[in-house]
């Protein structure tokens, strides 16, 4: 038998839910008392969220915070992809967020505009010749010139393209 700390009666030990961290083993309350407080506390919960949903406003409010956390997720994941192919530290989201910022989303070797889906992260060093995937070796490059540069210098991946260029010049 065990009493209930909260409605005092005396009760089976059945009467109460098992609990390792207490010195006897069995929660202090007993199952009546949990769930009569659980039933309170659930109708609390819902009427408050009824009551919010009616907010002026809050569904714009509410597309704002998705938006806000499709960013955050974007850097979130690429963050975690520079993770799995670094050989030491790497980028953290916030700072491949800032850098994203500080290139104003310009591609720094085409001028193209970057999106969310056209962008890629170019190792200025590449990891082949020991570069990190801090974010000192890193920027936001178009996809299309990451594919065609892959592990090139700029200086070699620019003669690159001047070769091809003058080869097929503009008619
Ligand atoms: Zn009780």
């Amino acid at each position: 038998m065990k009493q209930c700390t909260k409605c005092k009666m005396i009760s089976p030990r059945d009467n109460f839910v098992g609990d390792k961290n207490r010195p006897d083993g069995k929660y202090p309350i007993c199952k009546d008392c949990r769930s009569r407080y659980y039933h309170a506390n659930r109708d609390r919960v819902i009427r408050q969220a009824q009551e919010y949903r009616k907010r002026p406003g809050i569904h714009a409010q509410i597309q704002v915070w998705h938006k806000q956390y499709a960013d955050r997720r974007f850097f979130y994941k690429r963050s975690a992809n520079l993770k799995l192919r670094a050989n030491g530290d790497s980028a953290t989201y916030l700072e491949l967020a800032r850098l994203w910022k500080q290139q104003r989303g310009i591609c720094p070797l085409t001028g193209r505009r970057l999106t969310r889906d056209n962008s890629q992260l170019d190792h200025v060093v590449p990891l082949v010749n020991g570069g990190r995937s801090t974010v000192s070796n890193l920027r936001w490059v178009h996809r299309d010139v990451n594919y065609a540069k892959r592990d090139l210098s700029d200086a070699a991946f620019i003669d690159l393209c001047r070769v091809v260029a003058a080869r097929h010049p503009l008619t």
